[in-house]
């Protein structure tokens, strides 16, 4: 007989999500799907894996994804009438809206297309929390023609408006919009060539991952967060230097836009983002929750790709889009959530027996009338299930016996400060607002 092997598990980086969390993934899913219908997008579907060419030009030879995070392998040929390729596992997905954008000569109806989508994606990362080798992302594109519109300022900001109300519809707290504009496809070859020169006599200093990308990508070096970089960083050339008066106006006319509909921003000039396709503006989404994220707090993340169809082969095509880590979404609610609830109520009154419940409903109405929030127990529980109840709800509890009618003196306990008090009956409402 074989040897009982051990039990299987799910590949690193990957994980199940069972129903207790695929509740909470659905709401963000329908609330995504509901919000995204009322600005005309309509959902696009395309394969999971696709020819590993499109990526590396589409995203770029030189990127983190590329050079080193996708799932690629070589397709065997089946029949004479195929070709062995190489295939990857999708590590993003605008890449393959576009292809399918020119595939399906989308362009030919002078429309603006608006596709979202929603579903996993791959790369090969180190796995930590918030960080997966399959995760969700949920995005979407608006492109089309330069006459339907698509280069207009009046999308970028439609589209972070619209990333602003989902994220506020969601529920999530102390979201932040970073923008910045990394030029036209003109300006931003002067901006790299001026990055490559300063780069030049201060590289030598800086940690290994900047001097490798001072040569191969030196966009990537203002994404560095080694504390002993920063300063040499600070003292870079800014992007802003160096966009012509097109995309200065493009920008201006975005921040104008948002400002208009007061949706909050900072502008970070050193946010160029990884990926090779970006043009004029691009924007990060972070929540400034520790709990829920650590390091990992970028959201969502997007930009304008407008030269990006015609890199694929495929006619001029400008756009935007956005790609929200759905996995961040859910662990940001969760702990938001979780923060909620340590937000406890300001005392659960426990009677004891049930003689006293009513005189526990009369207090409490009182306390409640006088603006405090209360949880009533029941007298028919021991005295042990509602110490454990009072514990999980409130900050204090309010013990009413038989004693305590009779005398008005109520016995207080503070499970913060683990102590019992005597209060009197009139002076409750005060001690319970401490
Ligand atoms: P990107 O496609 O790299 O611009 O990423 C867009 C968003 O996807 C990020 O802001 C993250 O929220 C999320 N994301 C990217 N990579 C991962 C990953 N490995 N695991 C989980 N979420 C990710």
């Amino acid at each position: 007989m074989p040897a009982p092997s051990s039990p299987l598990k799910a590949v690193r980086g990957t994980r199940d999500l069972l129903p207790l969390e695929t509740a909470l993934w659905n709401r963000i899913e329908q609330t995504a799907r509901s919000v995204f219908a009322r600005y005309g997008f309509g959902e696009i579907r395309t394969p999971i894996f696709e020819a590993t060419e499109l990526f590396a030009r589409g995203v770029g030879e030189e990127t983190d994804i590329v050079s080193k995070e996708m799932y690629a392998w070589e397709d065997r040929a089946r029949a004479q009438s195929e070709k062995a390729q190489s295939l990857t596992l999708r590590p993003e997905k605008t890449a393959g809206v576009v292809r399918a954008y020119i595939e399906h000569r989308l362009d030919e109806s002078g429309m603006l297309q608006k596709l979202f989508y929603i579903g996993p994606q791959f790369r090969r990362e180190r796995p930590q929390r918030g960080r997966y080798r399959q995760f969700w992302q949920i995005g979407a594109e608006v492109l089309g023609p330069a006459w339907s519109g698509a280069d207009s300022a009046l999308r970028d900001a439609e589209v972070l408006e619209m990333l602003a109300t989902f994220l506020d519809e969601l529920g999530v707290k102390g979201w932040k919009l970073e923008i910045n504009s990394v030029g036209s496809s003109t300006d931003r070859p002067r901006y790299v060539a001026a990055l490559r020169e300063a780069l030049e006599p201060v590289k030598a200093r800086m940690c290994e991952n900047c001097q490798r990308r001072a040569d191969t990508n030196p966009l990537r070096v203002l994404d560095c967060k080694e504390p002993q970089d920063q300063a040499t960083i600070e003292a870079l050339p800014k992007i802003a230097d160096f966009l012509d008066d097109a995309s200065r106006e493009h920008f201006a006319q975005v921040k104008a836009a948002l400002d208009a509909c007061g949706v909050a921003y900072t502008v970070n000039p050193r946010l160029v983002r990884g990926l090779d396709y970006y043009t004029r503006t691009t924007f990060e989404f972070t929540v400034a929750d520790g709990r829920g994220l650590g390091t990992q707090n970028a959201l969502l993340g997007g930009g304008r790709y407008d030269g990006l169809s015609e890199m694929l082969g495929g006619p001029k095509a400008p756009g935007i889009g956005f790609a929200i880590g759905e996995d961040r979404l859910i662990l940001t609610l969760q702990a938001q959530a979780a923060n909620a609830a340590e937000k406890k109520l300001d005392a659960f009154v426990a009677p004891i027996g049930v003689a006293q419940n009513a005189a526990a409903l009369a207090l409490a109405q009182e306390l409640r009338r006088a603006g405090l929030s209360i949880e009533v127990g029941d007298g028919a529980f021991r005295l042990k299930k509602s110490f454990d109840a009072a514990d999980k709800l409130a900050r204090r509890m309010v013990i009413l016996g038989e004693d305590e009618v009779s005398s008005g003196i109520l016995t207080v306990k503070d499970f913060s400060a683990g102590e019992q008090t005597k209060v009197a009956r009139g002076d409750l409402a005060e001690a319970l607002r401490r």
